[in-house]
C-alpha cells in the first residue's frame, strides 16, 4: 500500500499524528497499544489493531518502550501535520522594501501552495513552492519565508538536489528573452519532474567570494531579504556560448567583484 493510500484513513492518519505528539513530550518513549488507540479515539480494539499493523514496520516501529514513528514515519507524519490541502490564500499585502527593478513598494501573497513576492508593475520576485503552514504568518513573517525560500531553492540548484524530493535534477543556464533578468537558470528533477527557475545572481548570493565581499562592506547575506540583495543590478555578460557561461560583476560601494558562472550553476571568482 503507498503512502498516499495509508493516509486516506482518519485512523491511521491519528495514530501518526498521536506517535509524532507523544514523541515531543517524551523524546524516547513509545506508547503502549491501548494508551494509542485510546489517544487516536477508536473504541474496537480488532479495528485499530487492524490499521495499527498496515503501519507497524515501515513506518511504526513496535520497541520494547512501545510503539514509536520509524524515520519514514516521521516523515509522513509531518505530511499529515502540514496538511495536503493548500491553506487559505492571502491576498496581496505590503511589506518592506521596495522592488529592485523599479522602486516600487513590495506586496507578498500567497495562494495554492506557492507565495509570491511582486510589486505593483508585476515585477515578480523568484516564486517560492512552500508548503500550507507557510501562510499561518503575518505578511513580514510570509515574505521572510518567501525569501528563505527563493535562497534555498538556488542553493539547491547549485548543488544539483531537488527541493521537493531531494532528487538529482538536470540543470541549464538559458536566455529568457527579458530585459530585466535576461538569464535563468532553469532545473528540472528526472525523479518528480518538478521545474525550478532561479537567477543567476542569487545562485551568487551564497557563494563565500560574495558572502564576504558583501560583508566587508555591510550587507550581511543571511539577515538581507533577498529582493534587497545588492545582486538585481548585477552585470551580467556571456563569455561562452556552448555551453553558455556569464560572467557577472557586482558592485557595492564602488568596489566591483567579478564571478564566474557555468552552465551547472558552479560558481568561481574570476581573476
Ligand atoms: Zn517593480
Ligand atoms: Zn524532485
Amino acid at each position: 500500500m503507498d503512502a498516499f493510500a495509508l493516509l486516506a484513513d482518519e485512523t491511521r492518519a491519528g495514530i501518526l499524528r498521536e506517535l509524532a505528539a507523544h514523541r515531543r513530550r517524551d523524546p524516547d518513549g513509545g506508547l503502549a497499544f491501548s494508551e494509542l488507540r485510546e489517544r487516536v479515539g477508536v473504541r474496537d480494539s480488532g479495528n485499530f489493531n487492524h490499521h495499527l499493523r498496515k503501519l507497524t514496520g515501515r513506518f511504526v516501529a513496535d520497541t520494547a518502550a512501545g510503539y514509536r514513528l520509524t524515520p519514514a514515519g516521521t516523515r509522513l507524519a509531518a505530511l499529515v501535520a502540514a496538511g495536503f490541502e493548500s491553506s487559505e490564500s492571502v491576498d496581496a499585502e505590503r511589506i518592506d522594501g521596495t522592488c529592485p527593478g523599479c522602486g516600487s513598494p513590495l506586496a507578498v501573497s500567497y495562494e495554492d501552495g506557492v507565495v509570491t513576492v511582486a510589486c505593483e508593475n508585476d515585477h515578480l520576485l523568484p516564486q517560492s513552492l512552500v508548503q500550507p503552514p507557510a501562510a499561518d504568518r503575518d505578511s513580514e513573517g510570509l515574505a521572510a519565508v518567501a525569501s528563505l525560500s527563493a535562497l534555498q531553492t538556488a542553493e539547491c540548484v547549485a548543488a544539483g538536489v531537488c527541493t521537493v524530493c531531494d532528487g538529482v535534477v538536470e540543470t541549464e543556464l538559458s536566455r529568457t528573452g527579458h530585459e530585466v533578468l535576461p538569464f535563468a537558470y532553469v532545473s528540472t528533477c528526472t525523479v518528480c519532474d518538478t521545474p525550478v527557475t532561479v537567477p543567476p545572481g542569487l545562485v551568487l548570493a551564497r557563494h563565500p567570494a560574495v558572502v564576504s565581499f558583501w560583508y566587508e562592506r555591510g550587507v550581511d547575506g543571511f539577515e538581507t531579504p533577498v529582493w534587497e540583495l545588492p545582486v538585481w543590478d548585477a552585470d551580467e555578460r556571456v563569455v561562452e556560448e556552448d555551453p553558455l557561461a556569464l560572467a557577472v560583476t557586482l558592485s557595492l560601494d564602488g568596489d566591483e567583484l567579478e564571478m564566474r558562472l557555468d552552465a551547472d550553476a558552479n560558481a568561481t571568482p574570476r581573476e
